[in-house]
Order: structure tokens, then sequence, then C-alpha cells
């Protein structure tokens, strides 16, 4: 349920409906290799790492527990928050939306007389679109994250949670850097030491001299104010702490009750997504550092509305591992752009129409075999196959009637009757014919309709 007054999402988070996308997508051998190849390699060590914990299942119940008491209580935590952020010097800026959120961001990096920031780790940073804002203020945004800075300089666009630039090889990655950085050998190699020193070389310079940094955050710790930024290169430490302006741009279920509960995270995190034991950079930071101004911008753009949907409030819970877009059948054959959004694969499945509205986004609950892998491989226990089924609902009720509805709405008429259903069941050689000759769009391009039989078995049964 969505109540009047309650922001919508925008942004980044819809596209080209999911069936048109995906069917280009599977025409992309080379696309479905590179993801095949880095799914693959990323569900292995997960299995591994995870299997040598006795208690993962127990862990998993416990982040799951944390996050919906949070979700249950937002409104205090985030009272909480904002204080303990106040009171150590950070300035808090609420913002319903993706303009709204834009607009604060823009004002507060123009009013530093900035034309460069850096920027660092944020997802909610592309599902408002900011750096598209920025530009259109006459302000570059450099992307810090190796895989974002692959996609940014490849002029592309992210395709995976964690790995952005999953659907892209090193031979690709070398031919962008040769193509688009500046300075760069122009005989690099793709040896991936090769490519992550040029992108190294490259970002030092930005890290030495661009004075505003915006980031995001994993975790906000609502009894101290403590943001956290989990990463595996080192750059957020160097984007956190050498800037004089800190920008850091949260949504609102980012949040945790306290520092303790940060414990169950960091063990479920890492080993989700990249497979690790412990991932190599943890930043945490309360208030800025010296002589530092922080800023932080907390972003609803659609969560209020999702968290109004009791049935699908628990997509707020996810903590962007990217396990469920790793284990994904659909995903891996169709990449991340086909989802159209910030957030693909089955998260984004039933994050994005939630965040949006299902109008706006009514293609992506249907993105999906329904097998339910990733609701095994969730470390925060989403039940992303029933939210789906729960949104196809919800996507089937908006909607006028269409033939499909309709004749669906018949047969469940028929069906709830027995001596209704007897009597049809008698009309099998009507339905043969039917079958033969009644156009059923959408359901005969990519079904075969059965033919009813000659004679039912009730028939047989009775003539014994
Ligand atoms: S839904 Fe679960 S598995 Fe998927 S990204 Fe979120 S936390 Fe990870």
């Amino acid at each position: 349920m969505t109540f009047l007054g309650m922001p919508a999402g925008g942004g980044n988070l819809t596209g080209t409906p999911f069936p048109k996308a995906a069917r280009g997508a599977l025409g992309d051998d080379q696309l479905r290799r590179n993801l095949a190849k880095a799914t693959s390699t990323i569900r292995t060590k997960r299995a591994s790492v995870v299997g040598e914990l006795p208690d993962w299942a127990e862990l998993r119940l416990a982040g799951a527990a944390i996050k919906d008491e949070v979700l249950a209580n937002l409104d205090e935590y985030l009272v909480r928050f904002e204080e303990a952020l106040t009171s150590r010097g950070t300035h808090v800026h609420w913002a319903r939306d993706a303009e709204e959120a834009n607009r604060i961001i823009t004002d507060l990096v123009k009013a530093t007389g900035t034309r460069e920031v850096i920027k660092v780790k944020s997802m909610a940073t592309v599902e408002i679109g900011l750096n598209e804002a920025l530009a259109d203020a006459g302000v570059h945004a450099v992307e810090t994250d190796l895989a974002e800075l692959i996609v940014q300089l490849g002029n592309d666009k992210s395709s995976h949670i964690l790995v952005p630039a999953i659907h892209r090889n090193r031979t690709e990655i070398r031919d962008v850097f040769r193509r688009e950085m500046a300075g760069v050998d122009p005989d690099l190699t793709d040896d991936p030491r090769a490519l992550a020193e040029a992108a190294r070389k490259h970002l030092r310079q930005k890290f030495m001299t661009v004075d505003v940094a915006i980031s995001g955050a994993n975790f906000g710790v609502a009894e101290t104010g403590a943001l956290v930024v989990v990463e595996s290169e080192g750059n957020g430490r160097m984007c956190l702490t050498l800037p004089r302006t800190l920008i850091s741009v949260v949504g609102i279920e980012k949040l945790v009750p306290s520092w303790r509960d940060l414990e169950v995270f960091m063990q479920l995190l890492p080993r989700s997504s990249t497979g690790e034991r412990m991932n190599p950079y943890t930043s945490v930071w309360t208030g800025p550092t010296e002589g530092q101004t922080s800023h932080v911008v907390l972003v609803d753009n659609g969560r209020t509305a999702t968290l109004a949907d009791p049935d699908g409030r628990a997509a707020l819970r996810c903590i962007r591992c990217s396990a469920c877009l790793n284990s994904c059948p659909v995903y891996e054959r169709t990449g991340g752009h086909a989802y159209g959004s910030t957030y693909p694969g089955p998260i984004g499945a039933v994050l994005s129409p939630q965040l949006t509205g299902v109008d706006k986004n009514p293609t992506l609950p249907f993105a999906s075999s329904l097998c339910g892998v990733c609701y095994d491989v969730c470390p925060v226990a989403i039940d992303i196959p029933s939210m789906l089924v729960h949104l196809r609902s919800r996507v089937t009720e908006s909607k006028r009637a269409t033939p499909e509805s309709t004749a669906m709405r018949a047969v469940g008429w028929v069906m709830s009757d027995s001596r209704r259903w007897s009597r049809l069941i008698r009309l099998g050689k009507f339905g043969r014919l039917a079958s033969r000759h009644v156009p059923l769009p959408g359901w005969s391009s990519a079904r075969d309709l059965p033919l009813p039989p000659k004679q039912t078995f009730r028939d047989w049964w009775e003539s014994r």
C-alpha cells in the first residue's frame, strides 16, 4: 500500500522493458561468456567460505532480525542517528527523492567553488543520477573505485552491484584505458597488475588535488553516528580523509542500531559478496577529520513507500552483497543492463518496482524463473521469490483487463466448481478446436498450447 504524499523513487531506476532489453543481451555471446566466467568464480569462492562457518544459518537469521528491528522502528533510529551525527559536527540533510538529493548535493559542491569531485562506493548516488546532475552544474565527478572508473571511462553503465564492469573482460578494459585515460602508456597490456597500476597512477593525482569527496556508506550506526564503508582497494580511505569537504549520501535503510550489531554484518557481507573471510579495507568514521567539513544526506527516494508494504518491505534488508545476482540463472544470461535499473538481478527485480511504484517498472517482477536460489544464498534471508509473486499480482491488479486476464478469470470461475468443471471438460472436442483456432497472443508465442484429450479420464472411468 502506498499512502498519499509518499515520494516515489526517481533517477536511474527505470529503463527499457526487461523482455526487450534481455532479447538484445541474449544475442551477445561475448557478454554471456564474460558473465558466466565471473559469476561462476565468485559463486565457488562464496560457497567455500560460507561452508566454513558452522553458525552461518544463525548469523543469517540474526542479520535478518537486526534489519527487521531497524525497519520496524526506522523513525526512531533515524532521529537517533541524526542527533549522534550532529553532536559530532556533521551537517545532516534530508532528501525526499532523487531530485531533492541532487539539488542539496549540487548546492553543497557549488558552495566550495570546485569543478571536480572524487567519489567512492555509492550506489545511492548512481540511483539518484548524481553524476549527471553534477555535470549539468558544470562539475565533473571522478569515480575512484576501479570497476566504477572502468564504467565511467567507457561511457558505459554499471551492470552489477559489486563488480559494475563484470560485463567487460580485461582486453576490453585495456582498450578503454588506452582510449580514454589521459597520459596512459600506449603499450599498456591486459595484465591485471598493469591495468591496476595504470588506474592507481591516474587516481593518485586526483586524490592529491581534488578537495571535495562524495561517499556512500554500507552501514550507519544509529547509536554513535558512525558511517562504514567496506571495500577492496583502499581508495575509500583516501577519499574519506584527504578532501576538505566530505559529503556522504546514505539511503535511510542503511542503519544498524549499535556498534555490536555491525559484527554480524561484517561476517555476512564479505563472505557473501567477494567470497572472502574479511574484506581488505573497512573505513569507519564518526564525524569529520580535523579541518574537514562533513555532510550526510539521508535519501528516501521511494524507501518509505516500500516500507509501507508489509509483503515487500523486507527488500530493504538488502546489504548489497550481490550473492543473489551471482547465483541467478536469469542474470547470468542477460547481464545487469537488461534490468534497466541501478539495481539489477533478483534484488533489483523486487526493489526497483517498489521504489518507483510497480506501474513504472511492470516487467521486472517477471524477470525471474522463481527457482529460489536467490533466497537460499541471501545473507539476510530475503524471500525474493515470494516477493516476486506478490509484485506480479500487484502488476496484474494495476493493469486494465487484457484478453489474458479475462480468460484467466473465466477459467478460475469454472475451476472453482466441480460441476462446472465436469461440464467443461466434456466439451473437450470444442477445446481441441479452440486451441487450434483461437489466437492467444503472448502465450502461444512462447508456449505450446496442449490439446485436450479426445476422452477425459472421468468419461473413461464411467464407461468401465
Ligand atoms: S538481496 Fe540478499 S543476496 Fe541479494 S544483494 Fe541483497 S543481501 Fe545480497
